[in-house]
């Protein structure tokens, strides 16, 4: 051979190393980024655990938290707000009814005839009616008057042939789920305005009032004789099916919790009278905050982008509104960090684009090549090419998420039985009677907990871990939809003064 074949035989010798190297150090780098993407999976996971002794002290600080706002106003994240609701409904209620719902996704109308006997529902009806963003953002009157004039419309279409005295004053159930200074059955201060309402000559205004009078002026011979909240109207229409329920809790967009507490424990209104001795109280529990629950820098940083920093911290690790949110940002820093979702950083880095139904379908692909979860990213995050091994990365994260957020709402659950003495941990002196712990039902409605099936059952399953075998038998979750509709209805009834 001669130099120059040897040259050139050196020279492609030396370019296949170079190629070879350039592989390898490419194999080398994409294995590092992939062990990237999983370790940040892993400290997310470590920095969410809630084995089940986190989960009893977070039961705990919910109990000591619900005694403090009960004790004096402020004195708890709780605000622990009363509603004079003393008598819950039985199964007994009688005759029409109607009812408004106020601060759900949809604004909705009801009427429904309750049979007598046997918690039985004759007829119902429900007209749905969007908000638009002008009302949402623009003055009490219009608003009011537009709820006004759009329950008279349905009554006019409804009534016939049920109402045999069209002249007697109608009664009227109102769900309005937001924070409310209730200063009886039937009237209430709004405190403040939540999910994207923002009218601002409403604030301090009792919105029982602006309804009548809205109602008056449309000439609708009709009155608001129960303001409520959804968490309210849920536990009511729980109670009216089964009157073991004493608690219930909402976990869709929102989260918040109600129960029926003695009127002596609520210290801060001494001397607070009521014919059961009763009284249910609306803890709004998405603003509880404990140092026992396991945050995330995801979640500090969620929290800081908010319009509501520092509020709402409960709420933004459970609810509907915030788990796909939260997955967004782990999988944001991911895109960051590894390259296992190609060129899709600019893609998962507006807020919200990752909704929590779309979380929930992707986390629930039981397919084996997790084609939904595929199908997902290219439809709604245009994001393609993703490698099976990195969909089920996502599918952990997704897993991480829901599974903090149920078990920290079981807790939250078991805070209260505790707080009433059902959780069985005060042995004779927690409602046992024989030995036996008292049957105890909680309503559960929202469209994470009955929509998200891999919630609910963690979230079921946490529940039974945290009271233990001997108790968890006698605790049962009942969902019960629509408390924020039937449930204002039935307690029109209740409270109806034609009763
Ligand atoms: P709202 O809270 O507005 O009264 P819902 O109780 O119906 O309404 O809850 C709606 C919320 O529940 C949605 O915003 C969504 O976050 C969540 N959700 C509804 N269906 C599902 C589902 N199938 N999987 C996961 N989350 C769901
Ligand atoms: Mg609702």
């Amino acid at each position: 051979m001669g130099g120059a074949g040897l040259g050139l035989a050196a020279g492609c010798a030396v370019l296949t190393c170079a190629i070879a190297a350039v592989m390898v150090g490419h194999r080398v780098r994409s294995r590092r980024r992939w062990g990237r993407a999983v370790a940040l999976v892993r400290e997310f996971e470590e920095a969410c655990a809630t084995s089940v002794g986190r989960l009893r002290q977070v039961v705990d600080a919910m109990a000591v938290e619900m005694h403090a706002g009960l004790a004096s106003e402020g004195g708890s994240k709780l605000r622990m707000l009363l509603t004079f609701i003393d008598n819950l409904p039985d199964g007994s209620e009688e005759g029409t009814y109607y009812a408004l719902d106020l601060g759900g996704t949809n604004f909705r109308v009801l009427q429904i005839q309750f049979s007598g006997k046997g918690s039985m529902i004759l007829t119902h009806r429900v007209q749905r009616q969007p908000i638009s963003q002008e009302l949402m953002t623009g003055t009490r009157e219009e608003l009011f008057n537009f709820i006004a004039s759009t329950l008279k419309q349905f009554v006019q279409r409804e009534d016939d042939g049920i109402d045999q005295i069209p002249d007697v004053r109608k009664d009227l159930g109102f769900t309005f789920s937001f924070p409310v200074r209730q200063l009886s059955v039937s009237s209430g201060v709004l405190i403040k305005w939540t999910k994207g309402f923002s009218i601002k000559d409403a604030v301090g205004k009792d919105v029982a009032q602006c309804l009548n009078e809205a109602m008056l002026k449309t000439g609708l011979n009709m009155r608001v004789v129960a303001l409520v909240n959804d968490t309210v109207g849920t536990l009511a229409l729980g109670h009216y099916y089964d009157v073991d329920t004493v608690a219930a809790v909402i976990i869709g967009t929102g989260t918040n919790a109600c129960y029926l507490e003695r009127t002596d424990a609520i210290i801060k209104y001494q001397g607070l009278l009521t014919n059961s001795g009763d009284m249910v109280v609306n803890m709004e529990w998405g603003n509880f905050w404990s140092s026992h629950l396991p945050r995330t820098p995801y979640d500090i940083s969620l929290d800081d982008e908010s319009p509501n920093r520092n509020d709402q911290g409960f709420e933004k690790m459970i609810s509907g509104m915030y788990l796909g949110e939260i997955v967004r940002r782990v999988l944001h820093r991911m895109a960051e960090e590894s390259d296992i979702f190609p060129d899709a950083v600019q893609n998962l880095s507006v807020p919200f684009v990752l909704r929590t139904p779309l979380m929930a379908a992707m986390h629930e692909d039981d397919s084996p090549d997790l084609r939904e979860v595929g199908r997902i990213l290219e439809d709604h995050l245009k994001i393609s090419g993703v490698s099976l091994k990195a969909r089920r990365l996502l599918v952990r994260v997704c897993d991480i998420v829901t599974r903090r957020a149920a078990r920290l709402a079981a807790a939250g659950i078991v805070g209260i039985l505790k707080k009433i003495g059902r959780d069985g941990s005060a042995g004779v002196a927690s409602g046992r009677t024989k030995g036996k712990p008292r049957r105890t039902v909680v309503a559960v409605e929202g469209g994470l907990y009955v929509g998200y099936s891999m919630f609910r059952d963690y979230l079921n399953e946490a529940v039974a871990e945290i009271l233990g075998e001997e108790v968890a038998p006698y605790v049962c979750l009942r969902v019960c939809e629509d408390g924020s509709g039937t449930g204002a209805a039935v307690l029109a009834a209740a409270y109806s003064s034609n009763r």
